[in-house]
């Protein structure tokens, strides 16, 4: 099996981390033809309006468009996933139907971390939320995994998995191994 991290920008190298310690063949996709070989993509968090930008201006914007490589979204990621984001415009994939609120913490709690509880999973995750956006509306199609307050943080929908906290900067990888199980296969 070979996975694809979004290397545009952002934490990639954490994710490319987790693959290599679940096993799992890594890539760094930064082109189209990165994508060729590889079943499944993982965008990274960081900045979702630059990750959008710069995958426009790679062209890999209509390649990934498609929507039939399995992705897991994380944090940046899952804003980009989305097809509705709160008061912006900014470049996106929406291949997820579901309004997503970025930075939705605010300044008074930017950063923190918090154990959540994740349907299918069997263990709580460790949560790592920076700047993080929540779900505020998800479309018949989407399953909600996990809430943090009674707000949606984990979801998927056809091929797509989203999580609004970074799996990756812990070393906890029960949710990249759900996505590899269940949606790379
Ligand atoms: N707040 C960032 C954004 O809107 C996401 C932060 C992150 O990925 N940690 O893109």
């Amino acid at each position: 099996m070979r996975v694809g991290v979004l290397a545009l920008q952002g934490a990639f190298r954490e994710h490319m981390a987790t693959l290599a310690r679940l096993g799992v063949e890594g890539r760094e996709v930064r082109r189209a033809d990165d994508l060729d070989g590889v079943q499944g993509l993982i965008l990274p968090g960081g900045e979702s309006t630059t990750i959008g930008m710069l995958m426009a201006e790679y062209g890999l914007e209509d390649a990934l468009k498609q929507g039939s490589l399995p992705m897991f979204g994380t944090c940046a990621g899952m804003i980009v996933l989305a097809q509705e984001i709160v008061g912006s415009t900014q470049p996106r994939l929406g291949l997820m139907d579901m309004t997503v609120d970025r930075n939705h913490y605010g300044r008074q709690r930017e950063s923190f971390e918090t154990e959540v509880a994740v349907s299918g999973l069997e263990h709580q995750v460790r949560g790592v939320f920076i700047r993080a956006p929540v779900v505020t509306r998800t479309g018949p199609g989407v399953e909600i995994l996990a809430r943090h307050d009674g707000e949606i943080v984990v979801c998927s929908e056809g091929r797509c998995l989203a999580s609004a906290f970074h799996p990756e900067l812990t070393d906890d990888t029960q949710l990249h191994r759900l996505f590899l199980d269940r949606f790379v296969g």
